[in-house]
């Protein structure tokens, strides 16, 4: 095994701790792709997944899988070469994925709608060798966009495709269908393990992406001693076995879709119900193979409230609410004490969750975000900026450290400064506070620190779309907040000062962004032109007044309108 610390870009855990999570049994020695065939082999004939593509058992699509993963090293690709994720929620998403980890491929984590100034700057970072993309997504050609993005990128040598009709091969391009086709199984296998002899349990099984507190987003790396882990103890904490059916609506390449969804149903042999962000037929997906388990994020909490849900409901046994506080009324609606079950998880793709212990009391369930799921996490709340530990009940900086906490992102030595205290606590820029209910101690999110917009679970750093909007020529000053949405949670407002006076349309702003390759989530949804930004007496913006005063101004023109928000 050769251990790769990518040139000292990678922080790796201090040898204590690290020592201390395998005796403990918090990591594994396994490599990544070996769980899913060590699952495969015990459950081989039940459903891995399905979706609206079709379905796959857990043999098949291990079998599938290894041929990939022999079929991908034959094209070239060598372990922890970086492979650029563009996928949205779809059967062959999973077969990349797992065909990339049992190569010892890395996937990175970012999304279909990103563009190139995303895609740019993380390939870049992590030196991407590979692009997987969707061949037919609405709207944009990713596959072309992958071509553009290869010309003269220091690294990227390899495009692959997943969807593309058979037959219509594209010059440059492979098809994921094609991959390993003709490899008999066997030899495929053999590939597989001979790769995973060479696995260190320290080496990187994907990167994520970070929201952010500054700049562009962070690169976060997961590592094979604990990833999978990670969704093991959440699938545990919930009670699933291999009855279980998970489904899971938001984007499945992202951390929350790994470690709630793809891994997490996989780590106890059950299937995963891979649906995708639209409501009505995620709901109907779910009442059509009876999902048992599911993870609503804020951007559904509107759409469960809807006579949409109450198909999926009837199957469903356990709801898990999460991304923003839970109102009452859709607590009631996914629980009534009667064998449909409603909690909530605290998560982050830097690591840490928490997640409501299964016979919390109700109080517990709706007010608290519950507990970590690790025995090994540790959470401190501190006072923000410092490193002062406060009371139980106290809103503070929620801090922490663990087994599948990262000890630092990847190749960000400045950042990893301020992002961490001195003994290693990760500070999530989340405010938060410790209540103790029936003796135990359980957490509750209370606002955050971190300069970001959330809008439906993605989230849009606002430092970074401002020196964006501050390229345009004619823009003096930007300040980016959130505005809050029924639908979405929140949505991104813009206060922006014109050079001239003259404000410009949303559609030169949109343009301008546009051609700047920004993904069109992160655009703003409303401008406010000002003559200056307030500011406040150490001479910071004053977002605190825009965000009050930008919510009741939509209030206002709520009530002008007569509409409820
Ligand atoms: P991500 O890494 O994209 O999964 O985002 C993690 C961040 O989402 C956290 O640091 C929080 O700011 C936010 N978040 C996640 N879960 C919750 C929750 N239950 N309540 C409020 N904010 C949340």
């Amino acid at each position: 095994m050769t251990f790769s610390d990518w040139g000292g870009r990678l922080v790796t855990f201090p040898a204590g701790r690290a020592r201390h999570y395998r005796e403990s049994g918090m990591w594994s020695a396994d490599p990544t792709g070996r769980r899913l065939h060590q699952i495969a082999t015990r459950f081989p004939d039940r459903t891995a997944v399905i979706s609206a593509e079709g379905s796959t058992s857990f043999a098949a699509l291990d079998r599938r899988t290894d041929q990939i993963a022999a079929g991908l090293v034959r094209l070239g690709l060598e372990r922890l070469d970086p492979v650029i994720f563009q996928l949205t929620n779809r059967l062959e998403t999973v077969l990349a994925w797992y065909g990339c980890l049992k190569a010892g491929l890395v996937p990175v984590a970012t999304l279909a709608a990103h563009r190139m100034h995303e895609i740019g700057h993380v390939s870049r970072k992590v030196g991407a060798v590979g692009h997987i993309v969707e061949a037919r997504t609405a709207g944009f050609d990713l596959v072309e966009f992958a071509r553009e993005h290869a010309a003269g990128h220091p690294s990227i040598r390899h495009i692959i495709s997943v969807g593309d009709e058979a037959g219509k091969t594209q010059p440059g391009v492979t098809r994921l269908e094609d991959i390993g086709r003709e490899t008999d199984p066997a030899a495929a296998r053999a590939v597989v393990e001979q790769i995973e002899a060479q696995i260190d349990p320290l080496d990187v099984v994907a990167f994520q992406l970070s929201g952010g507190t500054t700049g562009v987003p962070k690169v976060i790396p997961r590592i094979h001693a604990e990833y999978w882990n990670n969704a093991l103890l959440y699938a545990r904490r919930l009670g699933w076995d291999e009855h279980s059916r998970v489904a899971h609506l938001i984007p499945i390449i992202h951390n929350a879709g790994i470690s709630c969804g793809l891994h997490a149903a996989h780590s106890v042999g059950a299937c995963l119900v891979l649906a995708t962000a639209d409501a009505p037929t995620a709901f109907e997906l779910m009442a059509r193979t009876e999902a048992t388990e599911v993870l609503i994020g804020h951007g559904h909490y509107q759409a469960v409230l809807t006579p949409d849900f109450d198909k999926a409901r009837a199957s469903l046994r356990r709801v898990v609410l999460s991304g923003a506080k839970v109102p009452p009324e859709l607590f009631e609606r996914v629980d009534d004490g009667a064998g449909h079950w409603a909690g909530q998880l605290f998560g982050m793709s830097e690591g840490l969750f928490t997640v409501t212990p299964l016979d919390s009391s109700t109080h517990a369930r709706l007010t608290t975000v519950g507990t970590p799921i690790a025995p090994d996490d540790e959470i401190r709340i501190l006072e923000p900026g410092t490193e002062n530990e406060l009371p139980d009940g106290d809103v503070g900086e929620l801090c922490c450290r663990g087994p599948y906490t990262i000890p630092g992102y990847f190749d960000a030595p400045v950042h990893n400064q301020d992002a961490f205290t001195s003994d290693g606590f990760y500070r999530t820029g989340d405010l938060a506070a410790i209540t103790v209910i029936d003796g135990t101690r359980y957490l509750s999110i209370e606002g955050r620190i971190k300069d970001l917009i959330n809008r439906g679970g993605e989230k849009i750093n606002a430092e970074e779309l401002e020196l964006l909007l501050l390229e345009h020529p004619r823009i003096a000053d930007a300040a980016v907040v959130a505005m809050p949405d029924p639908r979405l949670g929140e949505k991104t407002c813009a206060y922006l000062v014109a050079t001239d006076g003259e404000p410009l349309s949303m559609n030169a702003i949109q343009d301008h962004l546009a051609q700047l390759g920004v993904a069109k989530f992160k655009w703003p949804e409303r401008l406010e032109w000002v003559p200056s930004l307030p500011h406040t007496n150490v001479n910071k913006i004053d977002k605190k007044r825009l965000r009050t005063e930008i919510a009741a101004k939509l209030l206002a023109e709520a009530d002008a309108r007569g509409a409820v928000v």
